[in-house]
């Protein structure tokens, strides 16, 4: 810092401090108190100067975190001050502060949603060797040479759940299989629009071509066993009940009540068997939860290496295990036993990218079919 600039902001700092004690001093008092006030504030300046934070707004609410943010301020000394809301509230948050907003770092989860973030211009790219090098590239946005604007760090599966006394496993051994009329008035799955739901659909219709595609979500709809309502969690249950023989989930719902010590979650899925869909042509639709730096990052070097940070072999299995998620980063393995027990699948390899750019056609169709 220049001594101009440091004697500037000196008197600054006198000038604030002083305004925000007047009230307080008597006049008697405050020539005196100022001088002290201008030593301290000399003082205080190299530490202010170097107090680093970042201020980190986040979708994943998970206990692991607070050590995965500790581990980061341990290890850099920058504090994390986080503000947390769901995926939808953060963005709206985002675009009512614009460029006055003090979000540097933004966690969200499915690439639906972190396309969209991208197109409304909350993002600004960043260019990290570490990154690059890290997560692949399918699983971070399109880099046109300034950098990539948002990047995964965790994967999750869009898996088939289906009742093991109802159907067979080779009955449900696809996402096109969900279609087949044999399996009329079994279906059951949440609203089509819902994020996790519409990624999967933008990847089939890559797959399937835009004609075959709408005929696929058509023949889902006509499969329907009840509307669509409730969360992925929900739809296991309506298969384990029986109010439904096949259903769609992610994956960490599975593990999730794998590892439940609920005596009804572990009833349930004893009833239950998973299929990996499509393994024998494009693979199984993988989703990620993702970060990014903010457009208008106060912080933003704290903010990639905040991003960098969450690409270690560490912060990966915290990443991934605080949801019951794979690490995105090759060669990194959480251990989890209900993953584990799940095993290991092909993954589609279509990049989340052309993923979320297919996501207005989607709806479209499923308004056209009547998929609420
Ligand atoms: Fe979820």
């Amino acid at each position: 810092m220049s001594p101009s600039v440091a004697a500037a902001r000196t008197a600054h700092c006198v000038a604030q401090t002083a305004a925000r004690f007047t009230t307080r001093l008597t006049t008697g008092l405050r020539s005196a108190s100022l001088g002290a006030l201008a030593a301290a504030c000399l003082l205080a300046a190299p530490a202010q100067a170097q107090e680093q934070v970042l201020n980190l707004y986040s979708a994943r609410h998970y206990q692991t975190d607070e050590a995965l943010y500790g581990d980061f301020t341990k290890a850099t000394g920058i504090r994390i001050n986080r503000v947390d809301a769901d995926d939808a509230g953060i963005l709206a948050r985002l675009k009512s502060e614009g460029s006055a907003s003090p979000a540097d770092v933004i966690l969200l989860v499915d690439a639906a949603r972190l396309w969209r973030a991208e197109q409304d211009g909350l993002f600004q790219p960043v260019k990290s060797a570490t990154l690059e090098s890290r997560i692949p590239a399918a699983l971070r946005s399109k880099d046109d040479g300034s950098g990539s604007q948002w990047f995964g760090f965790s994967k999750r599966a869009r898996v088939i759940v289906y009742n093991k006394s109802a159907l067979a496993k080779t009955e449900v051994a696809t996402y096109e299989s969900l279609a087949d009329p044999k399996l009329k008035g079994k279906v059951c799955t949440r609203s089509g629009s819902h994020p996790y739901n519409l990624s999967l659909f933008a990847s089939m219709v890559e797959h399937l071509g835009a004609e075959k595609g709408e005929a696929w979500l058509q023949g889902v709809k006509n499969n329907m066993a009840r509307d669509p309502k409730g969360g992925d969690t929900d739809q296991i249950k309506a298969v384990a009940s029986g109010e439904c023989q096949v259903a769609l989930s992610n994956s960490y719902y599975v593990a999730r009540m794998m590892r439940s010590s609920n005596p009804d979650d572990r009833a349930a899925m004893e009833k239950v068997a998973i299929v990996f869909p499509d393994q024998q042509s494009y693979g199984t639709h993988t989703n990620i939860a993702g970060g990014a730096v903010a457009k208008h990052a106060p912080h933003r070097a704290a903010a990639v290496r905040f991003l960098e940070y969450l690409a270690g072999d560490d912060a990966q299995r915290y990443f991934a295990n605080g949801n019951n998620e794979w690490p995105t980063v090759a060669g990194v393995k959480a251990a989890n036993p209900a993953l584990e027990a799940l095993g290991s699948f092909k993954a589609d390899e279509l990049p989340v990218s052309v993923i979320g750019a297919n996501q207005g056609k989607v709806q479209q169709m499923l308004d056209r079919v009547g998929y609420k």
